[in-house]
């Protein structure tokens, strides 16, 4: 039993941050650099959790941080939460305002996330990644044992509903609070799903800095995924590495200024509300 919970926390952590680190904050967001064997570290974890090809997940998640919030986004529950919860992946296809070739022109011409991609049709992408994680499980079985070999399976269709429900939870206002008011999307933090999304889900501090590896920003927002890449950039596997504060002086403002403008304003909205 010892094992098998073992086993199950590792395969959690390794799709989890597959997902966080690799999918996310990496190919979406390209917060940080890297050799090609890190990055397939991750984006090998993500994969196993059948949320799609790197290039797929990549294109909507693109789209949901240009068109927030609004008939654009692919999957906002302020169009309804089963549709944003599971509805909008039995599409089938690419929504018409989203080419991958536009959007993701600095994906498409990996060969691995190419064949990954199946030419863009996700019903074969999803076959194929099907086939693979079956392939992986019995090479699990095979080697290590069925204990080993249902641990990972667990994980990942645990890890599978994380980012469906992040989606819906994290731009529903009344369920967490904003950092940052002034953002024109929905997007709020929730602690919870924070630890369930190894430090996704301190969301509306994503939606302000999206191009950052850490997401968590307050003293208390623990971020798991932002202390791994924080970890690996000591170990000199990662360079860099963005953050809000080299995103605001990129954009010539005073170091942090912007961030702490920001709180000061939203602690005095809620004085007045008060
Ligand atoms: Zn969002
Ligand atoms: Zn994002």
């Amino acid at each position: 039993m010892a094992e098998f919970l073992v086993a199950f926390f590792l395969f959690y952590l390794w799709n989890g941050m597959g997902i966080t680190i690799g999918y996310h904050r990496l190919l979406s967001h390209r917060a940080f650099k890297c050799s090609k064997a890190y990055e397939y570290f991750w984006v090998a974890g993500g994969y196993m959790t059948y949320q799609g090809s790197p290039i797929w997940w990549s294109a909507i998640h693109r789209a949901h941080h240009r068109y927030s919030d609004t008939a654009l986004d692919p999957h906002s529950p302020r169009f309804g939460i089963a549709h944003a919860l599971y509805g909008w992946l039995m599409e089938g296809k690419y929504p018409q305002h989203i080419d991958p070739n536009l959007q993701c022109k600095d994906l498409v011409d990996d060969p691995i996330y190419k064949l990954l991609e199946c030419g863009g049709r996700p019903p074969m992408a999803s076959l194929l990644n099907l086939v693979i994680n079956i392939v992986f499980r019995c090479t699990l079985w095979a080697v290590f044992g069925w204990q080993i070999a249902l641990a990972s399976l667990l994980a990942s269709l645990f890890v599978f509903n994380v980012p469906q429900m992040l989606n819906v939870l994290c731009h529903m206002p009344k369920l967490g609070y904003k950092n940052f008011a002034n953002n024109k999307d929905d997007s709020v933090n929730v602690w919870w799903v924070a630890v369930l999304a190894c430090g996704e889900g301190w969301h509306n501090n994503h939606h302000k800095f999206p191009g950052s590896a850490q997401s968590g920003l307050r003293k208390f927002e623990f971020d798991l995924s932002w202390e791994t890449i924080r970890l690996s950039e000591k170990l000199g596997l990662v360079t860099d590495v963005h953050l809000p504060d080299s995103i605001e002086s990129k954009l010539g403002r005073r170091k942090g200024a912007l961030l702490r403008l920001e709180r000061i304003r939203v602690i005095r909205q809620k004085r007045s509300v008060a």
